[in-house]
């Protein structure tokens, strides 16, 4: 025999029981709330023409620099995994003419994104993420609507101690004077400035104020504020915001540094980010992008967003907070081959009726049996013999307390249901 040994790729994970009821939870949460602000899910494809992202995401990115998985296909055509939800939503609402339905529109996705990123705590190349999308709606009513969805969110799932980072970096009128200042702030420093910095510089200057390279954070220090450069029409919409998300209940903290990773944002961009995760500590991010509908030859739209990284929240949960996972409602402990045909017939019933029954092996001894039963954390033991088949009477024990007592065979059902409901 070959030694080889399959492996999962770097980056990439296998997500197991319990953790699954976990990536459950925030997913049917997730649901719950967001069709109660009126968002309805779509699945765009994982794969898309690579020009989607390339040219939305913004050619000077580290998404379309370093990250994207891009191949050739066997039809000659360069394709990429989704390295993010927003530009797949947007192709999709302008190729499918959704901008002919009523406004505004309101979407939610959820699905693996891939991005080959150096993989750590918190950052892998297959990573979870559940995003909205708004389009249609240009008032800072719809971002603090969208914002408090999310605060919504991430309380329902129990998680209190995040923070709201939010800022404004300006329009197509207002950003590039503020980029001159950053020029003309940075201009003695490009010798300490990082490599990348140094390219980001002349590309897009911005983008020096989302690194993390610590003599670039020095570098830093005084850097002039985006909410200093606003135009009128961009420092009202940001004064609005605010004020939203007072009347709301959203506490925030306005970051000036936060510019997001993505060259389509305008106006309103945000950040949840937490105490208890380590480097990576972003569990949320988003913002306004009101002119990429445009681009991508749609009628002028302005849109928001935002997109949970799945992993990250679910550490949270498994950090921060006391879950209790599914467990069997009832194991069956069968004694003797009549009780062993029997108990199936029973088990099967009881699982058409949606109870999680767990079937005991007549093989092994009664003891043995418990034993399987209280590994499996099981709400109910049955004990099923001849004997209880003779009298159609079958005693019970609840393992969490160890009370017990007995039970008509023709009320197991009704029994169960009761005590699980
Ligand atoms: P970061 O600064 O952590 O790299 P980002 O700005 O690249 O984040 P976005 O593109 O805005 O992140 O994605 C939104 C969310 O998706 C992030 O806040 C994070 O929770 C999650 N996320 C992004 N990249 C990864 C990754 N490689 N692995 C796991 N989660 C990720
Ligand atoms: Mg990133």
């Amino acid at each position: 025999m070959s030694s080889l040994q399959y492996k999962a790729l770097k980056g990439m994970q296998d997500i197991l029981p319990p953790d699954i009821y976990l990536w459950q939870k925030v997913e049917a949460v997730a649901r719950e709330v967001f069709s109660s602000y009126g968002f309805q899910e779509i699945r765009p494809p994982v794969v898309e023409s690579t020009n989607v992202f390339t040219r939305s995401i913004g050619e000077n990115t580290d998404i379309v620099e370093k990250e994207m998985y891009t191949f050739t296909d066997k039809g000659d055509r360069s394709i990429s995994l989704r390295p993010e939800g927003t530009a797949s939503v947007v192709r999709c609402y302008v190729e499918k003419n959704l901008h002919t339905l009523p406004s505004p529109q309101k979407f939610y996705y959820a699905g693996p994104m891939f991005r080959y990123e150096r993989p750590q705590s918190g950052r892998f190349r297959q990573f979870y993420q559940i995003g909205v999308e708004a389009f249609g709606d240009d008032s800072p009513r719809m971002d603090a609507e969208v914002i408090s969805m999310l605060r919504h969110c991430l309380e329902r799932l129990g998680l209190k101690e995040v923070t709201f980072n939010v800022n404004s970096i300006g329009c197509a009128e207002c950003r590039p004077a503020y980029k001159e200042k950053l020029i003309e702030f940075f201009a003695g420093g490009l010798d300490t400035l990082c490599p990348d910095c140094n390219r980001r510089y002349s590309s897009n200057p911005l983008r020096i104020l989302d690194c993390k390279v610590e003599r670039c954070k020095d570098m830093r220090q005084g850097v002039p504020k985006v909410t200093d450069s606003l135009c009128s029409g961009c420092r009202t919409h940001f004064d609005s915001l605010l004020s939203f998300l007072e009347l709301l209940g959203v506490s925030y903290t306005v970051n000036p540094d936060m510019v997001r990773g993505l060259d389509y944002y305008t106006r309103t961009t945000f950040e949840v980010t937490s105490e208890n995760l380590g480097a990576q500590n972003a569990v949320a991010a988003g913002g306004r992008y009101d002119r990429l509908v445009k681009e991508f030859g749609g009628p002028e739209t302005p849109a928001i967003g935002f997109a949970m990284g799945m992993e990250r929240i679910v550490e949270l949960l498994k950090n921060t907070v006391a879950h209790a996972f599914p467990t069997p409602d009832v194991f069956l402990a069968v004694i003797g081959d009549m009780a062993a045909r029997e108990s199936m017939v029973i088990a099967d019933r009881l699982r058409g009726k949606g109870l999680w029954a767990e079937l005991g092996d007549s093989g092994n001894s009664l003891k043995s049996q418990m034993r399987k039963a209280d590994r499996l954390s099981s709400k109910y033991v049955f004990i099923i013999g001849d004997d209880e088949l003779k009298s159609g009477r079958l005693k019970w024990k609840k393992l969490s307390d160890s009370s017990h007592g007995e039970i008509s065979m023709f009320e197991i059902t009704d029994f169960l249901q009761k005590s699980s409901s």
